[in-house]
């Protein structure tokens, strides 16, 4: 029961679940990514944002995998959305993970208010992946009016929209809108940092099939053809994240939680959030 992979628009084949790094302290990060390495992950989702590249780099190197059997993402961090500007951030991403080459590089945020357009920002991106230096590109917050301008202005179709989704926020019409223009959905904050894990009719449905709350929403992701890499830095959570392959949701309880959205963010919204740090 190991972990199946998802070929993106250009062929490259992702690990559906990975092992994601936001809010993991620099000085914990080592030992996480290593513990997730260890337990099976093949898939760390990091980001310039989170200040912990070196680390995630650090504990792929430690664990003498070879390097193109951990999938590596990162991000563009919002001040750096200048063509200029983007292309010296993904060569600083490279150094601090120490890598030749990334395997998915994202634009973080849309930031549709700032004076630099996220279309500008996308050639950038066109740029990078030219360069060979970087497997796949995409995109992270962007909503259907977004993704259409890109489509209408730019040449790379984005292999992925990397968005907020778990059962109190489903996305279905982004997510249809990405399946149709072959744009895969990565779920973040899979399990609403377990704000979602209380619920009663996911209680119910963990106890009737013999798994955790959090299992049966990761498995749910899954289910729906979603990429998903909760966080954790505790090693039985890290464990319990990763035994979703071995079970299957009948088809009336995903349709039970499908039916728990109430169109919920615990995150910013991507129309109006234009942080800069
Ligand atoms: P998450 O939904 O993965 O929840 C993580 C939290 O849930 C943990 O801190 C822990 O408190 C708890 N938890 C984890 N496993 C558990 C378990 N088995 N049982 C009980 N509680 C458990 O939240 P997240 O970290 O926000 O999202 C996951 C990843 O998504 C991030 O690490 C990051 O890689 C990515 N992300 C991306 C963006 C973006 O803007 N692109 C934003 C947020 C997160």
């Amino acid at each position: 029961s190991s972990v199946p992979t998802i070929a993106l628009n250009n062929g490259v084949e992702i690990p559906q679940l990975g092992f994601g790094v936001y809010q993991i302290d620099p000085a914990d990060c080592v030992e996480a990514v290593t513990t997730a390495l260890e337990v099976g992950y093949r898939h760390i989702d990091t980001a310039e944002m989170y200040g912990n590249e070196k680390e995630v780099g650090e504990a792929v190197r430690r664990s003498g995998l070879p390097r193109d059997e951990v999938f590596v993402t990162s991000k563009l961090n919002n001040g750096f959305h200048a063509r200029d500007a983007a292309l010296r951030a993904f060569d600083q991403t490279l150094a601090d993970l120490g890598f030749d080459t990334l395997d998915l590089f994202l634009v973080h945020w849309p930031l549709p208010g700032i004076e630099v357009s996220y279309v500008e920002t996308w050639k950038a991106m066109e740029e990078i992946y030219s360069s060979g230096r970087c497997r796949a590109i995409g995109v992270s917050n962007f909503t259907e009016h977004h993704l259409k301008r890109l489509h209408e202005e730019t040449t790379v179709r984005p292999a992925v929209n990397q968005i907020e989704v778990h059962p109190y926020l489903t996305q279905e019409p982004l997510r249809s809108f990405g399946a149709e223009h072959q744009i895969v959905t990565e779920a973040w904050s899979p399990i609403a940092q377990g704000k979602v894990l209380d619920d009663p009719a996911l209680v119910e449905i963990a106890q009737r099939v013999g798994r955790t709350p959090a299992q049966v929403v990761l498995r749910w992701h899954v289910q729906r053809g979603d990429v998903v890499f909760p966080k954790s830095v505790t090693r039985s959570r890290i464990e319990e994240n990763f035994a979703i392959f071995d079970f299957e949701l009948g088809q009336g309880d995903v349709a039970s939680i499908d039916a728990l959205n109430r169109d919920e963010r615990t995150g910013p919204d991507p129309d109006t959030f234009n942080y800069i740090p």
